[in-house]
């Protein structure tokens, strides 16, 4: 028995999924494989692990004995429902345990065991009977994560080999398998033949105790959904009753500006004209893209969009002149503050722990997140959401190989779940930062899963390492295309990792004990020369994780159009905009730091590029190794204008990858030094051709210098025009227009520094991106390297 507290217990009563635990548990005794679905929020993460151990899986000497492993797609999730179930198990806390990429909390008291998808099918690989597991539950399935769905695959096999193991072997148990989806979108589970070959699982159904969410779509769609968001999350806090916000945005850079422009507007002695100040459109915090750049404060495209700032919203059953704010009860009072909070998976865990947390008295919670608020995590008191609609996605374009992370418009699916946030506690408003128009037109139904939006080439090595030789007969949920397994076994087979007719080779089987991509798994296999090793670990780890650097625009966000007066009397309409425009000493002084942060910005990178100055990686190579010196870590990052988040996660992954070869290899490596020597003239150069070996088929020739050079139609003023030609097929090759065909350096690379005739005969690139082709009017943006 568990022993909860009050609290506690009173909790659970609510949960739909508590109400159907008998249901539940009937159809996992009668069946190896169930579907549950429940709306998010329902209880099927917290509960269905505590139902599994109370009645006795995971217990020892009982009949399933073996762990209950619970998979998620994120490492957050997987951390915050540990807690969670832990704390709601009361005196059986110590046996929840988490294991994420680099991180294990797993005792041998532990019986439930969390992790991300990716840790069970590592686990796969080395038991492929699961034999330590009496139950696995895959959650989230209806994210369709490329991992999700090959565990899916997986266990529907693992299922049929403990059945026959047990027959010949009393001692091995059947295995459960638990498939949990927050949406019905699971026929690719269920109604697939060869996924399940003895019958359709059965579904199981927690009634969803959701309550009703009023959604008010917007009249009008705006370009500018930040300024948007702020303009109707301040008029919202003004007019609505209390209960928390839950405001959805597409990247941290946008999340951090709405934070401080919410917490500036409703400081509690200052009153800031909330409607005047704009803040910058912000469509992409990815990466830094060339048009963004290209464009400085240009217009951009309008089509599509309704720019005309009128603060015009309706709801569909709202009459015009409404916003959906005027709910027929009392706001809460004006002098309530805000506790702004944000929500994004970069942040660092504790931070993201504290939405949890009730806010202070007396203040209302306002939550700013990105895509992980969907779903995976529930933030308890949420009454009112405010969705813009848009989500940051990486595409992948299998045929060209292109990448582009752009924002577009989330699915309706989607969009419902957003909404449905509003609906755990009580009644709740979801405010739409789109019209219904729009989402009509424009939302797909649902997402494509992940598979067919990225490359495969980890995921074709793995399975034919694990004696999955024909990947095309896979059980896979949804297929991946011909195309994009035949070009990951032409890349496969350029790294020497498969033969000609598609066998495992020595290398590859090596390459895959690496928690890398086959890429980097390479440079490693290659990285003993000249005493390299550390370096190549070194630098693999920085460009696996990615994204170290702080990007230019955010250190030096574009001027703010319009300030406002200093404090004003707070018993003034806010809503008024008499304020005059004033340019102030606290202006100035605004200014001159700009300067000076910028300089410090140029500075930084130029050390950090001083080994060499046309190699990214090596830049990457250099900032690692600081880190590694610097006494104070996050003082470093923040002063050297660097992610700190990020380099964590580099040096938790050169710890790891220096056990992995070490073990590999006894007697090549020494022990993990994170202090290394500066590396030699010749070492450097060792580097950059062990670099080259990872990404042997993108390498880009510049025009001018092809066998058969096209017309230019004029010499580029700058690097970053400096056309190219990737060697391998990217673009339409036939085309006979130079932009259609070229490739060309993105403005965040060291080579965009150089004068074009300074730029150099052959590139190697990491990948190709394009930015989204909406942001710029009558002009296909252009693909970088
Ligand atoms: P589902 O998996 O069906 O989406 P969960 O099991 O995650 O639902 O959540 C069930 C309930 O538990 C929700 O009401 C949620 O608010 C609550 N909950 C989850 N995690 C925490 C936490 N860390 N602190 C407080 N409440 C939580
Ligand atoms: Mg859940």
């Amino acid at each position: 028995p568990v022993d909860r507290s009050e609290e506690i217990q009173n909790a659970r009563m609510g949960l739909p999924v508590v109400g159907e635990e008998q249901k539940i548990m009937e159809a996992i005794y009668n069946n190896p494989t169930i579907v549950i679905w429940g709306a998010t929020g329902s209880g099927k993460t917290t509960q269905l692990p505590q139902f599994l151990f109370e009645s006795g899986f995971g217990t020892p000497d009982s009949p399933n004995p073996g762990l209950i492993g619970v998979t998620q797609p994120r490492r957050v999730a997987a951390v915050s429902m540990a807690n969670r179930v832990a704390q709601e198990l009361g005196q059986h806390s110590d046996k929840v345990s988490y294991q994420i990429r680099f991180e294990s909390t797993t005792s041998k008291n532990t019986a439930i065991k969390f992790m991300t998808d990716g840790i069970l099918i590592r686990e796969i690989a080395d038991d492929f009977a699961l034999r330590k597991y009496s139950v696995i539950i895959i959650d989230e399935a209806h994210e369709r994560s490329v991992n999700t769905d090959i565990l899916i695959g997986m266990v529907s096999r693992i299922v049929d080999l403990r059945k026959s193991m047990s027959q010949e072997d009393p001692s091995v148990k059947p295995l459960k398998v638990i498939i949990m989806s927050a949406t019905l979108r699971i026929s690719d589970f269920t109604e697939n033949r060869s996924l399940f070959r003895h019958g359709a699982p059965p579904l199981v159904q927690a009634e969803g105790r959701q309550y009703p969410v009023s959604v008010h779509f917007a009249r009008r769609t705006h370009r500018d959904y930040v300024e948007e968001a702020f303009r109707k999350v301040s008029r919202g806090h003004r007019k609505l009753p209390p209960g928390g916000m839950l405001v959805f945005l597409t990247g941290q850079n946008e999340i951090r500006q709405l934070s401080k422009r919410l917490k500036q507007a409703f400081k509690p002695t200052q009153r800031v004209d909330t409607t005047q100040a704009r803040v910058e459109f912000s469509a992409n915090d990815a990466p830094l893209e060339a048009e963004d750049l290209e464009l400085g404060g240009a217009e951009m495209d309008n089509a599509g969009f309704d720019d005309d700032s009128d603060f015009e919203i309706t709801g569909l059953d709202e009459p015009e002149d409404d916003e959906g704010f005027d709910l027929g009860e009392e706001a809460m009072d004006s002098s309530t503050k805000v506790h702004v909070l944000p929500l994004y998976s970069q942040l660092p865990t504790k931070e993201q722990m504290k939405v949890f947390e009730p806010p202070p008295e007396g203040s209302r919670l306002i939550i700013l997140a990105t895509n992980v608020a969907e779903t995976s995590l529930t933030i308890p008191g949420i009454k009112y959401v405010f969705d813009c609609g848009r989500a940051k996605e990486k595409q992948y374009d299998l045929l060209t190989g292109v990448q582009s992370f752009q924002v577009g418009w989330i699915s309706k699916a989607s969009a419902n779940q957003r909404a449905g946030r509003a609906g755990r506690t009580g009644p709740g408003h979801c405010y739409r930062l789109y019209s219904s128009a729009v989402y009509e037109a424009d939302f797909e139904e649902y997402t494509d899963p992940e598979i067919l939006r990225t490359p495969i080439e980890g995921v074709v090595l793995q399975m034919k390492s694990m004696g999955l030789h024909n990947v095309i007969n896979f059980p896979f949920p949804t297929p991946p295309s011909r195309q994009g397994l035949a070009k990951a076994e032409k890349l496969l087979k350029n790294l020497g990792a498969l033969t000609a007719d598609g066998q495992v080779t020595h290398i590859g089987r090596r390459l895959s004990t690496y928690p890398l991509s086959p890429r980097f798994g390479k440079m490693i296999y290659i990285g003993h020369q000249h005493g390299c090793m550390p370096y190549v670990i070194a630098l693999v780890s920085a460009l696996a994780v990615g994204d170290l650097f702080v990007a230019q625009n955010e250190v030096d966000p574009p001027k703010r159009a319009v300030k406002s007066k200093g404090p004003k009397d707070s018993e003034d309409d806010s809503d008024s905009s008499e304020d005059e425009k004033v340019y102030t000493n606290a202006d100035r002084l605004e200014d001159t730091e700009r300067e000076q942060r910028s300089k410090d910005y140029a500075r930084v990178h130029r050390l950090l590029s001083k080994h060499d100055d046309t190699s990214d990686a090596l830049k990457f190579l250099s900032a690692i190794c600081a880190y590694a010196y610097a006494s104070d870590g996050d003082a470093f990052c923040e002063q050297m204008f660097l992610r700190g988040k990020a380099f964590k996660e580099a040096t938790q992954l050169r710890r790891q990858l220096t056990d992995i070869v070490r073990s590999n290899n006894p007697g090549l490596l020494g022990t993990y030094e994170a202090r290394l020597p500066e590396p030699s003239a010749k070492q450097i150069k060792a580097l950059k051709q062990i670099v080259t070996a990872g990404f042997i088929d993108h390498i880009a020739i510049r025009a001018d210098l092809a066998p058969v050079p096209p017309d230019i139609p004029r010499a580029p003023r700058r690097a970053i025009d400096v056309p190219y030609l990737t060697l391998f097929r990217s673009r339409d090759r036939h085309s006979d227009d130079i932009a259609e065909r070229a490739v060309f350096v993105h403005p965040s690379s060291i080579l965009a520094k150089l004068s074009p005739k300074e730029m150099p005969q052959y590139i190697v690139y990491s990948h190709l991106q394009q930015s989204a082709a909406s942001v710029v009017a009558d002009q296909t943006p252009k693909i970088r390297m």
